[in-house]
């Protein structure tokens, strides 16, 4: 066979003859505007001759500081083809973790939406790398403090075309950073190979089944972990894209699905929670939505079932990480699922997709049966599975070359498995663990809990006991006896938490997760009101 390499120049080119008609939409609110995958590809081409003039060679780091637009996704064609590496950076890290990872991956330019400028100008003097800002729209970008490009301007100087360098596979193509949930953030480097190979895995039937006919809504942010490899796997196919730009929040999304109508979306649980309490007192019209995929933590089961009963809208859970392209796992339910079944498998974390393997394994390293009982660490490997963190080996993270995931729970015979927590927030009361991840999602199955999030605190008696930290639905009068009589025949005796505190609303990381630690913190410093 031709040896070709797996490269992103071929992604790009494929879109672009394939599916040239195609379209690119980027919501402003109101209205999108949109372009077409040629005249997308041919201002990619625009970029990387400008990125080039800037003086940006083969291996130089670029990052973006963008929402989810056509500018981001020339970006993501672009930078990696002509050879350079795309640097994700999240808009929502805190400023010294922004300045390191910035710092750490030596960027060389960012390219910022103007509306995001007033964030980056906070921290635009520590940044020691960075020889120049391309500054997306005409916004005011003066809080830089320095002279910027515009990018239309930079576009617009260059002359059609451009000609992609052969570039050897195994190289950066992307990188992104884990939000650093403790100590620095770490840096994954995605290469050309492992790009490629992640997004042909994704359009597949056994995965995300994309296709021509789909109108895609990427939800999820394109700094976090590739936003789930949706940009270059609805590209290949040539799916109309839909992006967000800064529109997310439940209101504004409700009012762009109505109006654009895609039939494939992807975010993190807290999203489609937040939508869904959006349409418990206004319209919502979600009838045009095929396949929704959640992931990045454990999708409760009562959110499954209400956009089912709710909206006939079919959920299904993807399990992923950003060391893993991110995708590894899907829950869709065997072929011979009994449909009074097909709910406890949609439930499941997912099953693991062709491209990676997964293990459980004990305390001692050693391999624990495939038998959906036995739970310990699981790990992973494959070739969009990353083997080291960027400039920062880690050791203590890999073992005998596989992935350790941080994350707890059991792998059955069909390759489905269930994360029951991860390993931080494990509850070890007793000698026992208690899983927080099912407490909350049963506790969000109380009609009067809109969010629940379930921590360990330390115990003299137990060594740690659950600590249940729940929002209540507005007007609800929600008290601890019912919640307790509410767990009494869902969960084990010795599992209902001793301790309650209703809050306003459960603290969230920078990708939207709930956020365990600073409700530990809370605890720990006496904030919170506990019954
Ligand atoms: P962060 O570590 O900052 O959350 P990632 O997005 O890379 O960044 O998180 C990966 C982790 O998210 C996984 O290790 C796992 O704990 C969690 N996760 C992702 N998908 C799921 C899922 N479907 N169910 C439970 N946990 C999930």
């Amino acid at each position: 066979m031709q040896d070709r390499p797996l490269l992103i120049r071929d992604i790009l080119a494929h879109g672009r003859h394939v599916y040239g008609a195609s379209t690119v939409a980027t919501w402003e609110g109101e209205k999108a505007r949109t372009a077409t995958f040629a005249e997308v590809a041919a201002r990619t081409d625009r970029l990387a001759a400008a990125l080039t003039r800037l003086g940006v060679g083969i291996g130089d780091r670029v990052g973006t500081f963008s929402w989810n637009t056509q500018e981001h996704l020339e970006a993501y064609l672009g930078v990696p083809a002509m050879g350079a590496v795309l640097h994700t950076l999240n808009i929502r890290l805190f400023p010294e973790q922004l300045v390191y990872v910035v710092n750490h991956a030596a960027d060389k330019v960012v390219i910022v939406d103007d509306t995001l400028v007033p964030l980056l100008a906070r921290v635009i003097d520590e940044l020691e790398t960075i020889e120049h800002i391309v500054v997306v729209g005409m916004g005011d970008a003066s809080a830089l403090g320095r002279e910027v490009h515009r990018y239309e301007d930079l576009l617009a100087a260059e002359e059609p075309g451009f000609d992609y360098p052969d570039l050897d596979e195994r190289s950066a193509a992307a990188m992104c950073y884990t939000s650093g949930t403790t100590g620095n953030p770490k840096g994954v480097a995605y290469s050309h190979r492992s790009t490629y190979l992640h997004a042909l895995a994704e359009t597949s039937g056994a995965v995300m089944s994309l296709r021509e006919a789909d109108k895609v809504l990427p939800i999820v942010p394109m700094f976090h972990a590739m936003a789930w490899g949706i940009p270059y796997a609805a590209w290949i196919v040539g799916a109309d894209f839909i992006m967000p730009g800064r529109f997310l929040q439940a209101e504004p999304l409700a009012k762009l699905i109505d109006a654009e109508k895609p039939t494939m979306s992807g975010a993190v649980p807290t999203i489609w929670n937040d939508l869904l309490n959006f349409g418990e007192d206004h319209e919502l019209d979600l009838s045009s939505l095929e396949t929704v995929v959640v992931g990045g933590s454990a999708v409760p089961r009562s959110l499954i079932e209400a956009y089912k009963d709710r909206y006939g809208v079919t959920i299904t859970q993807a399990w992923g990480m950003t060391e893993t392209s991110p995708l590894g796992a899907i829950a869709i339910p065997p072929s011979d699922t009994d449909p009074a079944e097909e709910l406890d498998w949609r439930t499941r974390t997912g099953r693991v997709v062709m491209g990676v393997e997964m293990r459980v394994v004990a305390d001692d390293g050693s391999e624990l049966p495939r038998d959906g009982e036995a739970v310990g660490e699981i790990e992973v490997r494959g070739p969009w599975v990353t083997a080291s963190y960027f400039g920062d080996p880690d050791p203590e993270k890999f073992h005998d070359g596989w992935l350790r995931t941080g994350d707890v729970g059991w792998v059955d015979a069909r390759g489905f498995f269930q994360i029951t927590d991860r390993a931080k927030d494990v509850i070890k009361s007793g000698g026992e663990w208690i899983s927080s991840v099912e407490l909350e999602n049963t506790i969000m199955g109380h009609p009067d809990v809109v969010e629940a999030a379930v921590v360990g605190i330390p115990d003299d008696k137990w060594q740690e006991r659950p600590l249940a930290c729940v929002v209540r639905r507005e007007g609800a009068h929600l008290e601890v006896e019912a919640l307790r009589d509410f767990l009494e025949s869902r969960v084990a005796k010795w599992w209902i938490p001793d301790s309650w505190a209703f809050i306003d609303a459960v603290p969230r990381t920078s990708v939207g997760k709930f956020d365990k630690k600073v409700l530990r913190a809370q605890h720990a410093a006496g904030e919170l009101d506990v019954e």
